[in-house]
């Protein structure tokens, strides 16, 4: 079946198709690394990830860029708090970002792409917008003028008499209206900086992606992602920038945008005292507990985010690996039933994920597939088939625990035995082996290492 995805530039579900063949080059906006990352960005970064799984598994060829926001007002004023260099914590929080989405089994992105290694793209781009008169300077940077570009408004589907009003009373005189967007901000004293030809300064937000995103994927490109909360101004002055550059329409086909998370129904943030980061969570439940959380509700409806939620999620997933582990140990007798029902799952799954990632659907029917089987009595055979099974689908998920953990002490025990077998201290390797089995589990060499397994 052909994929179909809700284009917010259409505001239509459309056929999913490439501009060229199978290839698909996706971008998603990355975070602006000025502290830890919160749980609002882990429902992102989750669903695109499930996404971009997910177009892999049909077959397309993906490739996924990320921009990580490395110069900017926060983390500026952040830099300036802490009294360290804003490259610094920049660094710092970039490193702690690809610890979370790590930790979030986040490794679909093919990229990560720093706004300031593309200064010298993104100043080409800004004296394009000049040339073609879409721009201008004044004292304190270059904007873009958006009376210039008829068509701004066409992603929010706001008329641009409205966000002229809802523009904020801006002090700066010069600019010819409230709503025109900065491209480059001159340098204010202590602040970072690069050479440009208006003078010191850096990039406005805008035109980082652009920038990015031309030099990686070209003027035109598949998918354009991100939280709901991006579509205006950000994503719509991406627009404007690149079209008006390229005169290329559109900039990019589709456009997709996650819900926002709430936290006990309220809105996250940080003078609510409500504020999470991906790390406080992670403390208290497992990663992949997350991932089930994120993937039983459509990227496009809001999650509500709370201890009563989360601990539901759980005990939804329990069921899954429960079923896992009793497949995994099926000796009844082989049942054809078993292939039957993975064909139909599998259609199942495909069908909902086809219509717009509809990955609550898709999950559901992994419990009706459970259910079914659990009638059956199943064989070693149909086991290996539905473990085979649950894998293909796990590839797009990940969620799903087909091994046993294998806890610290174990694994400490069987380095000690490598420690042991490398000084030829037979006797030591063996009372260890005995100690690791007295424990339960089971240690055996292999050409890469030492195995444990589950007695
Ligand atoms: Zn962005």
């Amino acid at each position: 079946m052909a994929l179909k995805v809700f284009n917010t530039l259409t505001r239509k579900i459309e056929k999913f198709v490439p501009l060229k063949g199978k290839k698909v080059k996706m971008f998603v906006c990355g975070p602006t690394i000025y502290d830890y990352s919160h749980v609002g960005h882990a429902k992102t970064y989750v669903q695109f990830d499930i996404i971009a799984k997910y177009l892999r598994y049909k077959g397309f060829d993906v490739f996924y860029l990320q921009n990580i926001t490395d110069i900017d007002d926060k983390i500026i004023k952040r830099a300036n708090e802490n009294n360290e260099t804003s490259k610094k914590l920049a660094a710092r929080f970039e490193e702690e970002y690809y610890e979370d989405m790590k930790s979030l089994g986040v490794d679909s992105i093919d990229k990560y792409a720093r706004a300031t290694d593309y200064i010298p793209q993104i100043i080409k781009q800004i004296k394009t917008l000049l040339e073609k008169g879409y721009a201008y300077e004044t004292k304190d940077g270059v904007y873009f003028e958006i009376d210039k570009f008829s068509e701004y408004g066409k992603l929010s589907h706001q008329p641009l008499d409205q966000i002229q009003a809802g523009a904020r009373v801006t002090i700066n005189e010069e600019k010819k209206n409230p709503a025109d967007f900065s491209l480059w901000k001159k340098q204010k004293p202590g602040e970072p900086f690069w050479d440009s030809p208006w003078g010191k300064g850096r990039p406005g937000w805008h035109i980082e992606d652009t920038a990015i995103t031309e030099t990686e994927f070209g003027p035109n490109y598949d998918l354009h992602g991100g939280g709901i909360d991006l579509i205006f101004p950000h994503h719509e002055s991406e627009i404007a920038q690149m079209e008006a550059i390229s005169g290329n329409k559109p900039f990019v086909k589709y456009w997709l945008h996650t819900a926002f998370l709430n936290i006990r129904k309220e809105k996250m943030a940080k003078s609510l005292g409500n504020f999470l980061t991906i790390r406080d969570m992670l403390s208290k439940w497992d990663k992949k507990t997350f991932r089930f959380f994120f993937a039983s509700t459509h990227y496009r409806t809001a999650i509500d985010f709370s201890d009563e939620n989360i601990e539901q999620a759980k005990k939804g997933l329990d069921r899954i690996n429960e079923f896992i582990r009793k497949v995994l140990v099926a000796n009844g007798k082989d049942n054809k039933k078993v292939k039957e029902l993975i064909e139909k799952t599998k259609e199942t799954f495909e069908k909902h994920m086809d219509n717009d990632f509809e990955m609550p659907q898709a999950v559901a029917a992994i419990y009706d597939f459970i259910r079914d089987v659990n009638k059956l009595e199943i064989g070693k055979k149909d086991g290996e088939k539905i473990i085979k099974f649950m894998r293909e689908l796990d590839v797009v998920l990940g969620f799903m625990t087909f091994e046993e953990e294998i806890p610290d002490e174990i694994l400490a025990l069987a380095e000690q035995r490598v420690q042991a077998r490398n000084e030829k201290d037979w006797v030591k390797s063996d009372k260890l082996r005995a100690k690791i089995k007295e424990k339960g589990f089971y240690v055996d060499d292999t050409t890469d290492g030492f195995i444990v397994k589950k007695l």
